[in-house]
Order: structure tokens, then sequence, then C-alpha cells
């Protein structure tokens, strides 16, 4: 990295200067990251944490089934092979696309001749009252382990003999596969892997509700996902409350649009996604749900030198996949690690003065996870459905397969193994 002390002409600040700047070790940035540091490109990657997370396990981190290494990886670790790509932790609290640089939380401004934006999504509350305060959300690896120990400590309070005097039910906010997932999980933890285990016993004690304003869960999928996915749930003993939004959470539950009220002790929150306050305060050209505009090579509209990657990124589908009407890429893992990719082509172009290409996505399908032998699957374009045994180990192996490391595969299967293949989850303890 070049850099040079603070002068009168930056207000003091430290400023650095990078061929290629990278914020956010996400899907996106890191695919992308990877790929230059083949190619010895001079990369900085900034992150706020020292670690990749691999967001679609999160879920099994809060119910107990993998362990937080098994699902996050320190960013160093994944780099430690390609020396030109230098890891930095760090807050970016502003971006400049027209100077291509970020600043940092100390005031160091970084610089570059290419910056790259993955910085993701954050969990969106539509402003519902008590929401951000009472609920748990479910985005982060943070947020993962903090919902775990929540759930590990209401059912050491339910078991306890001293009895529970309040709301110990936990209210899902959400049908997608986020909270889907979740509700799957945590009613199997109740009935069937870790609740019987408890000296009281308390099947039975605490229910799961899950609730989502529309008329069917996993809203991408097909109707006969839709169907199953229900069934699953409900024989899990889930209680669906569709057709209602949640208006007001509080720390004993939760108020519903249709007059109802969910008295819960947990509530989590599965319930959508914005985008960040750096990318919304920033003069990036935005479009829906404030994602940055982007053409079809994934640079930036109106911003040569700068591309916006994954989840952040309004990607255009070159495939028009909406009825003929211009349609953009869903926020998916698959989309975000293939733009990286893609990205990276482009700015090795960018280098060697070659022209850059248009990404087009190749879409091998979506799956989600219900539970113990309960999964669904629409694979490629065409969506061909597949459900039960087959799907669920269709998930767990192209899941183990995008693991960023070895070491990860390696002991994601293991816990895996242990836990499916016994009636253990002998995962956590909770130190409070
Ligand atoms: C709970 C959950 C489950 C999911 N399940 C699935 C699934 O089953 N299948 C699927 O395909 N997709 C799934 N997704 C979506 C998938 O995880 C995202 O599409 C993907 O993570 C997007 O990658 P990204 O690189 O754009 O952003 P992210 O993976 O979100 O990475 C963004 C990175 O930027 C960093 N960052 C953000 N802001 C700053 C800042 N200001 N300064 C420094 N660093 C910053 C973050 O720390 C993070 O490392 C799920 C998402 C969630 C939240």
């Amino acid at each position: 990295m070049t850099s040079r002390p603070p002068g009168p002409e930056d207000g003091g600040q430290q400023v650095v200067h990078r061929e290629v700047i990278v914020v956010g070790g996400g899907f996106a940035g890191l695919a992308l990251a990877e790929r230059l540091g083949r190619e010895d490109v001079e990369v900085l990657l900034i992150d706020r944490n020292n670690y990749h997370q691999f967001k679609p396990l999160n879920y099994q981190v809060a119910t107990s089934q993998l362990g937080i290494s098994e699902v996050g990886y320190p960013l160093r670790g994944i780099f430690r092979r390609h020396s030109s790509v230098k890891v930095a932790v760090d807050e970016v609290v502003a971006v400049d696309p027209g100077e291509r640089s970020v600043t940092l939380s100390d005031g160091t401004v970084c610089t570059a001749r290419i910056l790259v934006l993955g910085v993701g999504v954050d969990a969106n509350f539509f402003g519902v009252p008590g929401a951000e305060e009472h609920s748990y959300p479910m985005y982060t690896l943070e947020d993962a382990e903090r919902l775990s120990r929540r759930l590990i400590g209401e059912l050491d309070r339910v078991d306890s003999p001293l009895g529970v005097t309040d709301a110990v039910d936990v209210v899902i906010v959400g049908g997608g596969p986020t909270g889907v997932e979740l509700a799957g999980a945590i009613a199997e933890n109740l009935r069937v892997v870790i609740g019987p285990r408890y000296d009281g016993g308390i099947t039975g004690k605490v229910t799961v509700h899950l609730v989502d304003h529309g008329d069917a869960l996993l809203k991408p999928f097909s109707g006969a996902s839709h169907s199953y996915a229900r069934r699953e749930l409900e024989q899990l003993g889930v209680q669906l409350h569709f057709g209602t939004s949640v208006t007001h959470v509080s720390a004993d539950g939760v108020e519903l649009g249709d007059g109802g009220r969910i008295d819960a002790g947990t509530v989590v929150w599965a319930g959508g996604q914005r985008s960040p306050r750096l990318i919304a305060d920033s003069a990036l050209p935005l479009g829906h749900g404030g994602r940055i505009n982007v053409n079809d090579d994934l640079t930036v509209a109106g911003h040569d030198g700068v591309y916006a990657l994954g989840d952040i990124a309004l990607i255009p589908d070159t495939h028009g996949g909406n009825g003929g009407k211009p349609a953009s890429l869903p926020q998916l893992g698959s989309v975000a690690q293939q733009s990286g990719q893609h990205a990276a082509r482009n700015i090795l172009a960018d280098l060697a003065g070659r022209d850059r290409t248009g990404f087009r996505y190749r879409d091998k399908g979506i799956m989600a996870m219900i539970g113990r032998g309960a999964a669904v699957a629409e694979i490629g374009r065409s969506r061909r459905q597949i459900q039960g045994h087959v799907a669920f180990l269709a998930w767990l192996g192209v899941h183990v397969m995008l693991l960023p490391s070895a070491w990860q595969r390696v002991a994601a299967v293991t816990s895996w193994v242990t836990d499916y293949g016994t009636s253990l989850r002998p995962r956590r303890i909770n130190l409070g």
C-alpha cells in the first residue's frame, strides 16, 4: 500500500492508495479478491469483521447445529496464499464514487484506481414500532450467535423446577427461506432433538409461530414447494399466521394487523432487507430498494472505475426473466459469487486495456431446508422441483461445497453426520 503522512490538503487525514479497493468480504468481495489475488493484482480488502461469513448457514448456528467456526472463517486465512491481497479490518463510514475513495472510521481516506462495493444489505424493520429494540434479526453471524444464546436460555427457563411465569413462545416474522429454515429448525429442536432431553421435557410447552403477510411460504418457489413447506412445518407443530403482518413488537410479544396478539418471549425478524445507510448517504445512483444501479458489465452507472456487486447491486437480468419487462437479479449467494468472479475478469480487462464484457448469470436454481430429511430444491432455470430426502441431501451437498475452506467442509460434514445421524445435538452450552 502506498501511503503518505497527512498534510494540510487532506485536512489532517491519512490518505492511502491502492490499485483495487474492495469493500466487503462477503460472497461477492471474496470471489473477486480471490480471482485478482491469483493474478497478483494489488488489492486492499476492507471489512468490518476479520472473517467471511457464510450467511445461508447462519440459521444453523442459531439452532445449535453448527458452531461459528464452521460458518465464519478468517479472511486472512483465506488469502494466506495470495500475498497481493491485504485485509484491513475497519468500518467504511463514507463512499465517494467520484473520487473512487472510501473513508474509514478513524478518518483515513483510501483511494483506488478501481473501487469495488460489495457491502451487502441490512435488516429492514419497515418502521414497525419496537421491532428494532425487541426482536432478534437474523442477518449476520453475530445475530445468529445472539439468537442461539437466547433460545438455549429460554429452554433452560422453561425447564426450570422453579416454574416460568411469562411468555416463552417464539414468533418468526417472515415466511421466506430464512424464516422457514429457522422455524423448522427451532420446532425440530423443541420436539425432536433438544427438547426431549431436558429433564422435565419441554415438548408442547413452547410453540413456534410464523407470521407472513402473504398467503404462502417460500414466495420465490413454486406452488408444490409452498404446499410441501407448509405441510412439513405444520407437522412440526409450527403455527402459521398468513395474511397479516406484525404491527408492534414488545418484550413480551407482537401485535398483528388483524387485531390479534401473540404472547412470546422471543421475536425473530426475518422480514426484509434494505440498503445500508452508507450507500443511501452516498452520491451513488440508486434504484429499487435503494440498491446501486449497475450496467451489465457491473460498473456503477455513470462511474466508470467503480463496481457494485452482490446484494447491494441492482444487476440487470439479461435473460429478461420478468415477462419481457426489465428485471434485476435476486439477492442470492450464487448471484453475488458469480458477479464477483465476473467483475474480476472485467477488472483484469480494465488493467490490460481490453474491453469489458456483460455479466450473464448462470441460474442453477434455488433450495430451502425445512428439517431432517425435509427440503425443497428447484433446479435450473426450468425450476424442476424435488423435495424430501433427495432435496435434503442436495442441500447439504451444495452448501458444504460452497464453504470457502477445506477445514470448514470437513468440520461441517462431521457435525451433520453426528447431528442428523443420531439424536444428539451437542453443539452448545450457554455461557450467558
Ligand atoms: C440469514 C440469511 C440466509 C440466506 N440464505 C441464503 C441461501 O440459502 N441461499 C442463497 O443463495 N442466498 C442466501 N442468502 C443471501 C446471501 O447470503 C446473500 O445474497 C449474499 O451473502 C450476498 O453477498 P454479498 O457479498 O453481496 O454481501 P454479504 O455476504 O452480506 O457481505 C457483505 C460484507 O460487507 C461487510 N460490510 C458491510 N458494510 C460494511 C462497512 N460499512 N464497512 C466494512 N465492511 C462492511 C460485511 O461485514 C460483510 O462481510 C441468505 C441471506 C441471509 C441474511
